[in-house]
């Protein structure tokens, strides 16, 4: 079966005259939802169909919602049922009055370019999509399909994130492999030798970070809110290095017919087999995040990913295979005690992880995010 990628474009709305009406709306769906997902806990029901049947006459008649939104509160419901439940958690999801309205291939239309039409209690409205350049691309590319969306608030505006997909393109044959070592010092290095550093994001963290003592310390309304400001800018100068970083391993596959390989985290925290070093950064969201960006780039590009064990990468010679804890100098020194070889660890570990014996016998990489919540947002 072939796979589906997801993506989904962010646009902020000119709701223009609707405020309240979408806000009394937004009420409405989350107060329906949140009884829909505590009955459907209650009564242990994950069947959206079983589910439908149960709570649909009851939705509409209690909190006044048309017969499309009260699918859609369902289905919103439903969903996050079975995601607490993926998690094992024993929390029955409830969302806030300012929660999310999903909205599917009926509740909403996009009419010219920049309009939407929305569904609400008693009407249809219209909103203005404010659109760049590059979204604007995305929206009216042929190659995706538009699915649902959802209407977002945030901090007093409105946004619609609408979901788009598409068929993966096939994988093209890999005639070779381009290993790569994912680092803190050195945030991603090859098997060909080239290293994109972290000494960048480095300093740019130190200065986030002395910026966010200050302005703790200053226990003011300003001060809080220059620091929400500024956790966002990190957060987006992150996201920003490994979309480059990632976009520019994927190009360099592609172009050399080679597949990625990668190290196997699944499950890493059970076994505990990370390099001990990077145990705590290894959790970290901006880790995961580049190898998330890694996944489906490369799935847009048709580039295989192949996973190998991550056992022993880091000390194991990369000319002479043997493996010894001694071999591993420093983080940034690899000396074979056997053979003598020398060379950067990072490019050792690259290369070891690209010896296509190693990477050939495990599985590929499920290279889709799945559902809303793990699909890029762009
Ligand atoms: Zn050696």
């Amino acid at each position: 079966m072939k796979k589906t990628l997801t993506r989904t474009i962010c646009i902020k709305l000119d709701v223009a005259g609707h405020e309240t009406t979408l806000a009394a709306t937004g009420r409405a769906f989350n107060a329906a939802a949140s009884w829909i997902a505590a009955v459907c806990w209650e009564e242990g029901i994950t069947n959206p169909n079983t589910a439908h049947h149960r709570v649909y006459g009851e939705t509409r008649a209690s909190f006044g919602l048309g017969a499309q939104l009260a699918v859609c509160a369902r289905a919103k419901a439903v969903e996050a049922i079975m995601s607490v439940k993926a998690k094992h958690r024993e929390t029955c999801p409830q969302f806030g009055m300012r929660g999310s309205i999903r909205y599917d291939a009926r509740t909403y239309r996009l009419m010219s370019l920049d309009r939407v039409s929305l569904n609400t209690l008693d009407r249809r409205v219209v909103c203005r999509l404010l659109l760049g350049a590059r979204q604007h691309a995305m929206l009216v590319d042929p190659a995706w399909k538009i699915g649902g969306a959802d209407l977002v608030w945030r901090r007093g505006v409105y946004y619609l994130h609408i979901t788009q997909s598409r068929e993966a393109p096939d994988e093209h044959p890999a005639e070779d492999v381009l290993g790569i070592d994912l680092g803190i010092v050195n945030l991603a290095t090859d098997s060909e030798g080239e290293t994109f550093s972290g000494a960048q994001v480095k300093q740019a963290r130190a200065r986030y970070h002395t910026r966010r003592q200050r302005l703790q310390k200053v226990n003011t309304k300003n001060a809080k809110r220059r620091l929400r400001k500024n956790a966002g800018r990190e957060r987006r100068f992150q996201k920003d290095v490994n979309h480059c970083i990632s976009k520019a391993l994927v190009k360099k596959a592609a172009v050399s017919c080679k597949a990625l390989a990668l190290e196997d985290l699944s499950g890493i925290r059970e076994r505990g087999t990370v390099r001990h070093e990077h145990r705590y950064e290894r959790h970290s969201w901006a880790f995961f995040q580049l190898r998330q960006f890694l996944s489906y780039k490369a799935a847009w590009a048709g580039v295989p990913v192949l996973l190998v064990d991550p056992r022993n990468t880091s000390r194991t010679c990369s000319a002479c295979g043997h493996c010894e804890k001694a071999n591993r100098r420093s983080q940034a020194e690899f000396l074979c005690q056997r053979c003598g070889f020398a060379a950067n660890a990072d490019f050792n570990a690259a290369v070891n992880i690209s010896r296509k014996e190693r990477a050939a016998v495990n599985r590929p990489m499920a290279a889709t995010p799945a559902g809303l919540a793990a699909s890029p947002r762009l």
